[in-house]
């Protein structure tokens, strides 16, 4: 269904954003991963479903290494076509105790770097008159959690910023949506079961059903496979009039 289109995601040599890669490139789209750690595994598993991978490691705090990011995609590919806003990082503490570079990061790497990537993003689609941009927002852009001040508010702010990306490209081929999952037990969440396992002296076991139990009823982690079947669904033909939605994949967390 994608084949022929270049999607790029944003810290995807990890967790959700790697799941999204496969997703789309399952369905033939070339892609361009991001981010850091191992980046040879994920390309060559990228690879596997016969797509092409290329790869970045634009640091999504800084906006220049983001603008050099999209025009490498756009060279590399002829065109980018998909772009998933996904890079993102934690910090728990209350706002009293919350370290002030932690809260710049946080905002940079989760909500302004949406915005610079759209913004670089979004003058060759509307010169194609077609695109997709996916935003990885969270539940915690529906609802707060206490100690997440710094991800609540740019998690909010990504929703907001879906919303005018949609309307503003409401008559086009553009659309822009969110995906808000609740827990996906991926290495950022990983470190929250270690933080409760250690604080309460529980198993690795007891911490995952704790977290899951204080928020989630379906008390189950979504996966990174089921978050790229969403993805995919976006850039289906059936989606193309989905715009500006904040869809929660959540286990009926924001149900409550
Ligand atoms: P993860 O830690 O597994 O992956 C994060 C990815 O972002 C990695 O590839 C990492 O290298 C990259 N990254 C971090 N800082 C970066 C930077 N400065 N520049 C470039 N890349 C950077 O985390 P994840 O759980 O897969 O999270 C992915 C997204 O999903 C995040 O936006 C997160 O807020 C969101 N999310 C996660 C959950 C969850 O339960 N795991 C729930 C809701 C939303």
């Amino acid at each position: 269904m994608l084949k022929g289109k270049t999607a790029l995601v944003t810290g995807s040599t990890s967790g959700i954003g790697l799941g999204i890669a496969h997703a789309l490139a399952a369905q033939g789209a070339n892609i361009v991963l991001n981010g850091f750690g191992d980046v040879e595994g994920p390309k060559a598993e990228i690879a596997a479903h016969g797509v092409q991978v290329r790869y970045h490691g634009a640091d999504m705090s800084k906006p220049a290494e983001i603008e050099d990011m999209v025009a490498f995609a756009q060279r590399e590919f002829g065109s980018l076509d998909i772009l998933v806003n996904n890079a993102g990082i934690q910090h728990v503490a209350r706002i009293e105790n919350f370290p002030l570079e932690r809260w710049d990061s946080i905002i940079a790497i989760n909500l302004s770097s949406a915005f610079h990537a759209t913004r670089a993003a979004l003058p060759a689609m509307q010169a194609k008159n077609w695109g997709r941009i996916i935003n990885v927002a969270s539940v915690h852009g529906l609802v707060g959690s206490a100690e997440k001040s710094a991800y609540v508010a740019a998690k909010h702010g990504v929703v907001g910023l879906t919303k005018v990306t949609a309307l503003e490209n409401a008559t086009s081929g553009i659309t822009c949506n969110a995906i808000c999952p609740g827990w996906v037990l991926t290495p950022l969440v990983q470190k929250q079961v270690d933080a409760k396992a250690a604080a309460l002296n529980l198993s690795n076991e007891e911490a995952k059903k704790l977290l899951l139990g204080e928020k989630e009823p379906s008390m189950q982690f979504t996966t990174p496979q089921e978050l790229g079947d969403l993805a995919v669904f976006f850039c289906s033909p059936a989606g193309n009039n989905v715009r500006g939605v904040a869809w929660n994949m959540d286990g009926g967390w924001v149900a409550q």
